[in-house]
């Protein structure tokens, strides 16, 4: 029988693939998923290598656009285009964890801050809104809600 697919955050997976050059490897998710078939995600690293000049998500004229901090680069386009092409690559996934916070992967958690860095409130990256569109949302978490939730959730995380 095929395996069921997990699409996991790559840095939750122990990839050093952060805009610091670290990783955020979560022992449980990679214990709770030893059954699938992994997919690791990570849009920003194939693009911008890593380390890498950190990116946030601006609010520009009402509009979420990704940012590079330093050289104030809009990067949106690019970024939408490396998301778009892995979920073409991997259309179906029985279960998604992404990483808390970020500009790319954050559900609810990441910063939004306006043309000057100011913090405006909390909101989600790129690839989550993107992801939301086109998978089930409600096999989408993060490492933590992941672990919350994992009584609620439709798929059997645990035996
Ligand atoms: S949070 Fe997402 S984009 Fe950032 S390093 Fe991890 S997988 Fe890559």
């Amino acid at each position: 029988m095929a395996k069921k697919k997990a699409i996991i955050s790559a840095c939750l997976l122990g990839e050093y693939c952060r805009y610091d050059g670290k990783t955020k490897q979560v022992n449980e998710v990679i214990e709770a998923f030893k059954d699938y078939e992994i997919i690791p995600f990570c849009p920003e690293a194939p693009l911008f290598g890593t380390p890498r000049e950190r990116i946030r998500v601006v609010l520009l004229d009402g509009e979420h656009r990704i940012i590079t901090d330093v050289t104030n680069k809009d990067v949106t386009e690019m970024l939408e285009k490396e998301i778009i092409r892995f979920i073409k690559k991997n259309p179906h996934a029985d279960a998604i964890v992404l990483k808390s916070k970020s500009p790319s992967c954050g559900i609810a958690t990441t910063s939004i801050v306006d043309a000057d860095k100011n913090f405006l409130r909390l909101g989600n990256g790129i690839a989550t809104n993107i992801f939301f569109q086109k998978y089930n949302e409600n096999i989408i978490f993060d490492e933590h809600s992941f672990k919350e939730n994992k009584n609620l959730c439709p798929i059997t995380y645990y035996k």
